[in-house]
């Protein structure tokens, strides 16, 4: 199903709709509040968008300096093509410390490789320990946010869930109760764990450590408990500098959550006494996009989940109507540069109203890029053979002047006398809206009569 088929889906629960969009609109008013209390905002959105762009053209040297910075510091570097590359590196490392249960903290990083279902199918069991992570992953389901991960999920439904799952009371759908329901079944999770997985937000080239956000502390206390910290890691998650955090630390939380800053931003430089920690870099994909100049500056991206808060299309689909690890605006410039004719149909899932680019802390075109990945696609026939007609059938019209009159002419006669034409239940534009009333002439004939005048 595509984009269009599944938000129909989501569409259906209109309250759950309603509730989705204000929910994230709420967390968009909070980010702009905190943008609005940080002086100089734009030009620490300026300054980001700058060293990201050192970043990426200088990315190659900088990971070899973080590689042999980390290696000195006693951590086994891995590099990573694709994902069933990652996946194998993630796996022999545990097959090695002969473990079978494992904790791991949020990571788009293993969403985009499928790690968990990778390791599952071997035999380990990975618990996800964000809270929201740990609640779509009972559900079954993939993160529907890359911040809320489950922002799609009511309260009452989430009771339910700890009820049938940990055995909470029947009923009880407060959210401090069920979080500490939440909070001792991850603590025997946490005290029986060798291995612990995080993600990485920033890995800095200067000293070859690596920063993790979280809000609950859960990627600390999974690596300081356990004997292994397998750090997930994007190739473009570098920075240069360890001063350069001042910069990234105060956008993103701001413009994740409207905080001025994440609850913990811990950093991990070396393993402690006794400790094995590894660190993977994934390209997947990412050298393919640096190269391309109309989409490398997607690879700034901090992942703070900004422009999904505050695009109109994401607020009113839900997260998993983008059917990829990344969904809304950001996703939908990513992911078809991993596979254009599976993701074909997500360029299209905007308005292009631009408010992605507005929001976003490092200066992404967001907007600017979903309108070129629609130009490559059509380019490259990955449209569906309807539209391939349709667009055919318009060029036609609109070059000649005679037909596109006739044509005029036609369809107000039909809008006229025959409105079922346009109005039944195959005009997917009339399943949300009315459709204005025909007008008497054209615009033409309309200038004809009243030029003189
Ligand atoms: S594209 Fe920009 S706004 Fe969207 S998640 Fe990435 S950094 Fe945030």
């Amino acid at each position: 199903m595509n984009h269009a088929d599944l938000a129909d889906h989501f569409n259906k629960d209109e309250p759950r709709v309603d509730w989705h969009d204000k929910t994230l609109w709420y967390i968009r008013e909070k980010r702009d509040k905190a943008a609005w209390q940080t002086p100089d905002w734009e030009l620490l959105r300026s300054t980001a968008s700058q060293i990201k762009n050192n970043v990426l053209s200088n990315l190659h040297p900088y990971l070899l300096q973080f590689e042999k910075k980390a290696q000195q510091n006693g951590v086994t570097v891995h590099w990573a093509s694709t994902p069933e590359e990652h996946n194998q590196i993630v796996y022999s490392i545990i097959q090695k410390h002969g473990v079978a249960n494992i904790v791991k903290s949020k990571s788009m990083l293993t969403e985009e490789c499928h790690l968990n279902a990778y390791l599952s199918n071997r035999g380990i069991d990975v618990v996800d320990t964000d809270l929201g992570e740990r609640i779509v992953q009972l559900a079954g389901e993939p993160p529907s946010h890359i911040v809320l991960p489950c922002i799609h999920w009511r309260k009452e439904e989430i009771g339910e869930l700890f009820h049938k799952h940990l055995g909470t009371p029947k009923g009880n759908a407060d959210p401090q109760f069920l979080t500490a329901a939440a909070r001792e079944h991850l603590r025997q999770r946490f005290m029986t764990s060798k291995v612990a997985i995080t993600g990485v937000n920033f890995g800095v080239a200067e000293t070859g450590e690596i920063v993790v956000c979280t809000n609950e502390g859960n990627a600390d206390l999974g690596v300081q408990l356990a004997d292994v910290h397998i750090a997930c890691m994007g190739i473009e998650k570098i920075i240069p500098q360890r001063k350069h955090l001042g910069v990234f630390l105060r956008l993103l939380a701001r413009s994740a959550t409207g905080q001025p800053i994440t609850t913990y931003s811990s950093h991990f430089r070396k393993p402690r006494d006794g400790q094995d920690m590894h660190i993977v870099l994934v390209d997947n994909g990412r050298s393919e996009r640096l190269a391309s100049d109309d989409f490398r500056n997607a690879l700034k991206c901090i992942r703070c989940g900004a422009c999904f808060n505050t695009c109109p299309v994401y607020r009113r689909s839900g997260g998993h109507s983008y059917h990829t690890a990344v969904a809304g605006p950001i996703g939908s410039i990513l992911a078809p540069g991993l596979d254009m004719k599976q993701h074909a149909d997500l360029p299209f899932a905007s308005t292009l109203c631009g408010s992605c680019t507005n929001v976003c802390p490092v200066k992404i075109d967001i907007h600017d890029q979903l309108f070129k990945w629609r130009q490559v696609i059509v380019q490259k026939g990955y449209t569906s053979t309807s539209k391939k007609v349709g667009m055919k059938l318009m060029t036609f019209v609109l070059s000649n002047p005679s037909v596109y009159k006739i044509a005029g002419a036609t369809a107000r006669w039909f809008r006229k006398y025959f409105p079922v034409v346009v109005n039944n239940r195959f005009n997917l534009w009339y399943k949300q809206r009315e459709m204005p009333l025909a007008p008497k002439g054209s615009f033409s004939d309309w200038y004809k009569q009243n030029r003189k005048a």
